[in-house]
């Protein structure tokens, strides 16, 4: 799968807001979003730079797509599937990017960064009710259970993570996160607020519609 190059600070400068791309580096004053917060390039400084309302629309789409590190083709998928289902399509397409394998184990703790989650995932360290899922693109469901391997425990990287998790746990409320049986469970259908970023999904089936 192609990734996409285009630097990660650069993709929060043009979304004008924290996409939290580059893990513990965002929560610090390193972050590109405090020492420069405008977007990118010369006209970057130019506030008036408004844009038509597709350019609105193509620019929510961008930023929602950066947000979960998902390209075009698969973001496209994800947007065919949940229209074909009842209710609101926006808070659905949220919904289901919120229940991506890679967001779920980013949101429990045990990687800093979606692009870590993924990483992680592909190299087959989870596994879900009890088989191993090395597809980050996963759609779990409620009542999953996720749990870290056994094998992979002792690895050092999960052992400082889960001593950050024992300070720190900001885990989300449709998830349970068991430190001691390094197992996390979906307790219930994450909703648009639970995003955690300013995003309105509605354009984004606007921009699609034409
Ligand atoms: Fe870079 Fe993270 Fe700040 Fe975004 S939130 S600008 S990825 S440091």
């Amino acid at each position: 799968m192609p990734n996409n190059i285009d630097s990660k600070c650069k993709l929060c400068r043009r979304a004008g807001e924290k996409l939290f791309l580059k893990g513990d580096r965002c929560m610090s004053p390193k972050c590109a979003m405090v020492r420069r917060p405008y977007a990118p390039g010369i006209h970057g400084h130019n506030p008036s730079r408004g844009g038509s309302e597709f350019g609105r629309q193509l620019s929510m789409k961008q930023k929602i797509k950066r947000l979960y590190g998902v390209m075009e083709r698969q973001f496209r998928h994800h947007f065919d599937e949940v229209r074909k289902s009842p209710g609101i399509t926006g808070d659905q397409l949220l919904s289901r990017l919120e229940r991506r394998l890679d967001n779920v184990i980013y949101r429990l703790g045990f990687a800093v960064s979606r692009a870590q989650a993924k990483q992680l995932v592909s190299h087959k360290m989870f596994e879900v009710n009890g088989k191993r899922v090395n597809i980050p693109s996963f759609e779990v469901r409620v009542g999953d259970v996720i749990v870290l391997k056994q094998n992979k425990r002792e690895k050092q990287f999960f052992k400082t993570q889960v001593e950050i998790l024992q300070n720190k746990k900001d885990v989300p409320h449709w998830l349970a996160l068991d430190l001691e049986k390094l197992t996390g469970k979906v307790l219930s259908m994450p909703a648009r607020d639970d995003v955690g970023v300013r995003v309105d999904a509605q354009m984004v089936v606007e921009y699609y519609s034409k």
